[in-house]
């Protein structure tokens, strides 16, 4: 049967466009349909660009990277407004947008604008703005349609004092005072960005801890810099009434009878999988009960042969990067090329104002699994250039195997976590030893040096341990 096109696309955030080029570039046939105004996804649109550009704006304009030296109280523009935050967002949105439509155009890669759903396992019915339709046909369909904001009923949304992460971007004042509810990845990141632009935020969440998948040690050092800033974080509460009050705040109450006024409440507690428009039904597929669908971890496929799917629909880890490098092999799957699986251990980054970023096993983690080890622990403030840039505090953490004295977790929070994670990721995956941090030279004076520290602290207390295991 002939059809149209070798691979189909549905969405272009990080999944569909890795997936697009990289089938492209080895000739094939492609067109990605996108139900957005523009190109980009929730990854260039809502989610991580616009959230790490507004972080980026929100530490600049208020000097938060210098409070070190000059106290809490320094700033670098006294009025810091909504619009302040909006103009670099829509300066990095075009070049990121242009960006993706040059890659798009150098490797002819065709896409248009409209909604994608099943007509059959080869066919969608894409559906334009003016309401004209057309069928496109594909060889392989990747599904590559990520997530939107969870909105329960019982949330009074309004776009201005009540809102999603999506609608956040569009806020129209700084608020004095924010309530987020749900301290998972996008939840923190907000909360201690708007805490860094002096908003007295207070974060709500059912579950008594926080963001489980990272080193309890770094939640804890975390946690400790959030409350000594005068973060509220009511953790294990849960809002059971949230109503607008005609004075334009927000009162929520809280199941232990606490009231809480606000001038703003973010909510943050999930995110649904894009699946429910798909008419997933016309091809035998079908949606968890939060949009997502399964896919075989290896290959992306689903359960109809010629449909893949990639990214935030097949859920976590949920990041860009996962998600660009599952469109990629998807892709490749799909047109009989060769897919390598993807390195073990990759990084997690929360850009919460302090970052945290962590790569392979946690001491929990070694523990369950019955691992002997050793810790070796760096703080910045000992490192000059953590003196220089005026750190008191971060925290790199790393976990040794007392048996291989291989490195098996690095845990980082503080200043540049995100960039600095890349480090212990590749002796990681080089299958890597304590020796590696001990006897190699690193910059000086950088944070990187962390890692000698942290590695030196640990080789003292492992010793000749390996030979008597
Ligand atoms: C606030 C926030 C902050 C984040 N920060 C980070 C971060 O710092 N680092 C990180 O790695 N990740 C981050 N993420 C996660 C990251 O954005 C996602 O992992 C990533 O965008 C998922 O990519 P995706 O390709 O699955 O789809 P998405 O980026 O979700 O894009 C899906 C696209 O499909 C389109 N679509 C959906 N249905 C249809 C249809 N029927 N027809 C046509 N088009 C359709 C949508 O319009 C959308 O453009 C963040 C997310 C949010 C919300």
């Amino acid at each position: 049967m002939m059809f149209q096109y070798d691979l189909v696309v549905v969405g272009s955030g990080p999944a569909g466009r890795r997936g697009a080029i990289q089938a492209a570039k080895l000739g094939k046939k492609v067109l990605v349909i996108e139900a957005g105004k523009r190109v980009g996804g929730v990854s260039v649109h809502t989610g991580t660009i616009p959230s790490k550009t507004l972080r980026e704006t929100a530490l600049n304009l208020s000097g938060w990277r210098e409070r070190g030296f000059y106290g809490r109280s320094y700033r670098v523009k006294q009025e810091i407004s909504a619009e302040d935050l909006r103009r670099r967002l829509l300066i990095t949105l075009d070049h990121e947008v242009e960006v993706l439509e040059h890659q798009f155009a150098r490797n002819r890669v065709q896409h248009i604008r409209g909604k994608a759903s099943f007509v059959d396992a080869n066919t969608l019915q894409v559906v334009k703005d003016d309401g004209e339709t057309m069928n496109v046909t594909g060889a392989s369909i990747l599904l590559a349609v990520g997530t939107k904001p969870f909105r329960p009923d019982y949330m009074p949304f309004d776009g201005k004092t009540v809102l999603d992460s999506d609608e956040l971007l569009d806020m129209e004042e700084l608020p004095r005072s924010m309530v987020v509810i749900g301290a998972g990845v996008i939840g923190i990141e907000y909360a201690t960005i708007f805490s860094a632009l002096d908003t007295a935020v207070t974060v709500i969440d059912p579950k008594s801890t926080m963001l489980d998948f990272i080193d309890k040690e770094i939640i804890e050092d975390f946690t400790y810099q959030l409350r000594d800033r005068n973060m509220k974080l009511f953790l294990g509460t849960k809002a059971d009434k949230v109503e607008r009050l005609d004075n334009g705040k927000v009162q929520l109450t809280l199941d232990n009878g606490r009231l809480i006024v606000t001038d703003m409440v973010l909510f943050a507690a999930g995110r649904m999988g894009a699946t429910d428009t798909l008419n997933l039904q016309a091809i035998g597929l079908e949606a968890d009960s939060r949009g997502r669908l399964k896919v075989n971890p290896e290959t992306f496929q689903t359960s109809v042969p010629n449909i893949y799917a990639a990214g935030d629909v097949v859920g976590f880890p949920s990041l860009a990067s996962t998600s660009m490098e599952q469109g990629r092999i998807a892709a490749r799957v799909a047109i009989g090329a060769v897919a390598k699986e993807p390195q073990k251990y990759f990084p997690y980054g929360i850009y919460a104002v302090p970052e945290i970023s962590t790569c392979g096993l946690t001491e929990e983690e070694m523990r369950e699994r019955g691992i002997p080890y050793e810790c070796g622990i760096a703080r910045f403030r000992e490192t000059s250039r953590g003196h220089i840039m005026g750190l008191d505090t971060g925290l790199l953490k790393l976990i040794f195997s007392l048996k291989t004295r291989r490195l098996l977790g690095v845990h980082i929070v503080g200043e540049g976590a995100t960039e600095l994670v890349h480090i212990g990721q590749a002796v990681l995956n080089l299958k890597g030893t304590v020796e590696y941090f001990v006897e190699n030279t690193f910059n000086y004076p950088t944070l990187a040096e962390a890692y000698k520290i942290a590695g030196l602290d640990a080789w003292n207390r492992m010793g000749d341990i390996k030979s008597e295991l």
